[in-house]
This record gives structure tokens, C-alpha cells and sequence, in this order.
């Protein structure tokens, strides 16, 4: 999973991703390396803290177990999917939307926030995700 970051204030947990110096490409999970702008290839690259809000750019719901190395809940239940825009990095995050709000209710354009939950799945007790849900 990609790094996390918890904060005291439970509202106030971010993801983090990295930013290059030189054209300032956001990326997330956070490319530590090179950029990958083939424009550029900067190797220095910041840790920086991400939006936690963004728009919903897609989405849908996974009606399928995901292979490993995903952590199943068992039974598997279905949930949705989103690909949230971040405003200010205009870049793309792709997670799974809290399971109290169904397909159905997501819109393209809906403003959506970050969340951290710890995880269902019997065998995680330790494992942290990030989801998203409605503002
Ligand atoms: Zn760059």
C-alpha cells in the first residue's frame, strides 16, 4: 500500500505522494526515483502531503474478488470505485468508496473527501486504507 500518512486530527489524514523539483509533476503512490515526464527526468523529487478532496473524474464497483495480493473480506461484497481529481494537484487517485454509499448514488463532478478506515478483512489487522466518500 502506498504511504499513508495519520495525523492527531482523524480529519486531517492525507496521503502521501511526491512532487518533482523541476516541472512539478504530482505522483502518487510517490515516485521517489526520477520523474517520469519524459520531458524532464529530474531525480529529486519531494514528499509532499496531498489534497484530501477532489472531484469524482469516473467511477464504478467491483463486483469481483480482486487477485492477491488485495486483502479479501470473506464473504467478498462488492463496492464501489472511484477516480477522484484532486483540485489543486490535478492528479488522478483511485479507491474504493466507503460501503454505506452504493454505485448508484456517485456522479461524475461529485466532490468527494478522503478517509482512513482500518480493514475488515480477518486476516489485516494491522492494514490501513484510504477510501472515499461524499462531501
Ligand atoms: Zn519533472
Amino acid at each position: 500500500m502506498p504511504d499513508v500518512q495519520l495525523l492527531a486530527d482523524p480529519r486531517r489524514e492525507c496521503l502521501i505522494g511526491s512532487r518533482c523539483r523541476r516541472c512539478e509533476t504530482y505522483y502518487f503512490p510517490p515516485e521517489h526515483r526520477q520523474c517520469r515526464n519524459p520531458h524532464c527526468g529530474q531525480a529529486e523529487l519531494d514528499e509532499v502531503a496531498l489534497s484530501r478532496t477532489g472531484a469524482i473524474w469516473s467511477y464504478t464497483n467491483a463486483c469481483v474478488s480482486p487477485p492477491e495480493p488485495y486483502v479479501r473480506r470473506n464473504p467478498f461484497v462488492p463496492f464501489a470505485i472511484a477516480a477522484v481529481l484532486l483540485e489543486q494537484e490535478r492528479l488522478l487517485v483511485l479507491g474504493p468508496v466507503v460501503a454505506d454509499v452504493a454505485v448508484e448514488r456517485l456522479r461524475i463532478g461529485m466532490q468527494m473527501e478522503l478517509v482512513i478506515e482500518a480493514s475488515a478483512a480477518e486476516d489485516a489487522a494491522d492494514e490501513i486504507l484510504w477510501k472515499w466518500r461524499p462531501v
